[in-house]
């Protein structure tokens, strides 16, 4: 199944077997898993007929072993024609991807996927990770279904309403005293000392990997093309590297002609990887910060050096919406297309408008969005937008009154509107 030649230095080259590890021993670069594509055979035909999930993909994954596969339908997701939003925003073709659908309703379910599948490969007795949110979810699901022991490590000060999806899987749920930082510092010590598989820890070069597929059914879903440009959610700017790289991938591999894809990132107002691209200076961290997108917000990017010079390098830009705008964005995909999603998927609605007034994106491009998360895990917070209507009583009357007076005030907003009435 895999070709998984080993794990590589991104900064300094060195080698090593493909074991769970995510640092270099001489550099503390990030690790990369190498695949050796020599001998690969693997045609559209092939794929076409595989699993409805990202499982389909098995032969571009750093699997061994089929039979680790704990395959919860997560992908292979509907790629929609999003004609209502295009048509709002002046963009010629424009499509979805909707993650919002996955098992645990986030993307986080194909990078899941991907790293337990390893870990049970390596044998571990427990999987974990550290996590506030959507990895949490998907790793306590996935770990259910695979009758492994979970460890999620939470800051103690969340608020049980944000962890009550996790709680429900079952897993051990281990609150540190302190804040998100202390806690992934204590997980990557126990996952150390007991020699488990933690996703986003000692997993991580394979975990990464995940994001690829996002690339490999876009394209299968345009016919083995890639689109244009890409717009894409930041937090890390791992994910947006993973999708990159997939598109190269399938390049690589004859699957399809051209995988250069404009990249482009965005990223809540303030958050630095936005901030270097838009001002063209290094990626600077922050310590202090506040945005409604809970999920993106990482003040200090891991990959936000390489996520800025391959958003430039592919002819991309960066947006940096701010709250008012993320929530917007959410009611716009939402009353556009159908499709309801949390604060992390309006920043990438509302940097995709951005980017759209700011004329970054061609006339005859076809542009792919990459929505990853669902609505429902942030509605205590989306509540605070939406507003109930006045009541009326059960009477046809005053239901007629009430249509016409809503007749009026769409009537007079037009007539306020220059140009409003077509
Ligand atoms: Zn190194």
């Amino acid at each position: 199944m895999s070709h998984v030649k080993g794990l590589r230095c991104r900064e300094c080259g060195e080698e090593y077997p493909a074991v769970m590890k995510n640092t270099c021993e001489s550099c503390f670069g990030p690790l990369e898993v190498e695949y050796d594509w020599s001998e690969v055979d693997v045609s559209r035909e092939e794929i076409e007929s595989g699993p409805n999930s990202i499982w389909r993909y098995a032969d571009l994954l750093p699997i061994d072993n089929e039979d680790s596969v704990v395959d919860l339908g997560t992908g292979f997701n509907h790629l929609y024609e999003a004609d209502n939003l295009a048509d709002e925003l002046g963009i010629g073709e424009l499509y979805i991807l909707n993650d919002s659908v996955n098992p645990s309703f986030s993307f986080k379910d194909r990078v899941t996927g991907v790293a337990v599948a390893k870990a049970i490969e390596f044998g571990v007795d427990a999987v974990g990770c550290a996590s506030t949110g959507n990895l949490a979810s998907s790793v306590a699901a996935h770990a259910a279904k695979a009758n492994l022991p979970a460890y999620i490590f939470i800051p103690d000060t969340i608020e049980k309403g944000k962890i009550t999806q996790t709680l429900t899987y079952d897993p051990e749920i281990v609150p540190v005293e302190g804040n998100y930082d202390d806690a992934n510092r204590l997980a990557t010590e126990v996952a150390d000392e007991n020699g488990w598989g933690f996703v986003n820890i000692n997993l991580r070069p394979y975990y990464t990997e995940g994001s690829n597929t996002m690339a490999y059914e876009v394209a299968e879903q345009l016919g083995w093309e890639a689109p244009d440009h890409v717009v894409h959610p930041m937090a890390a700017g791992a994910s947006l590297l993973s999708v990159q790289k997939g598109y190269k991938q399938l390049e690589k591999l004859g699957l399809i002609e051209d995988g250069d894809v404009k990249m482009s990132g965005s990223q809540p107002e303030g958050f630095p990887i936005a901030e270097a691209v838009r001002n063209d200076e290094p990626v600077k961290p922050i310590q202090e910060y506040e945005t409604l997108a809970h999920s993106l917000a990482i003040g200090s990017p891991a990959d936000g050096f390489y996520a800025k010079d391959a958003i430039l390098e592919s002819g991309g830009y960066a947006a940096n919406p701010d709250d008012d705008a993320i929530i917007e964005g959410i009611k716009l995909l939402a009353r556009t297309e159908g499709i309801f999603t949390e604060p992390a998927g309006g920043t990438t609605v509302a940097g995709l408008r951005q980017l759209a007034e700011e004329g970054r994106i061609d006339d005859d491009e076809t542009v792919v969005v990459n929505i990853t998360g669902n609505g429902l895990k942030a509605e205590s917070t989306l509540s605070e937008f939406v507003t109930v209507p006045e009541s009326i009583s059960p009477s046809i009357g005053e239901f007629e009154d009430r249509k016409q007076r809503q007749n009026n005030k769409t009537k007079n907003k037009k007539e306020a509107v220059p140009g409003g009435e077509q």
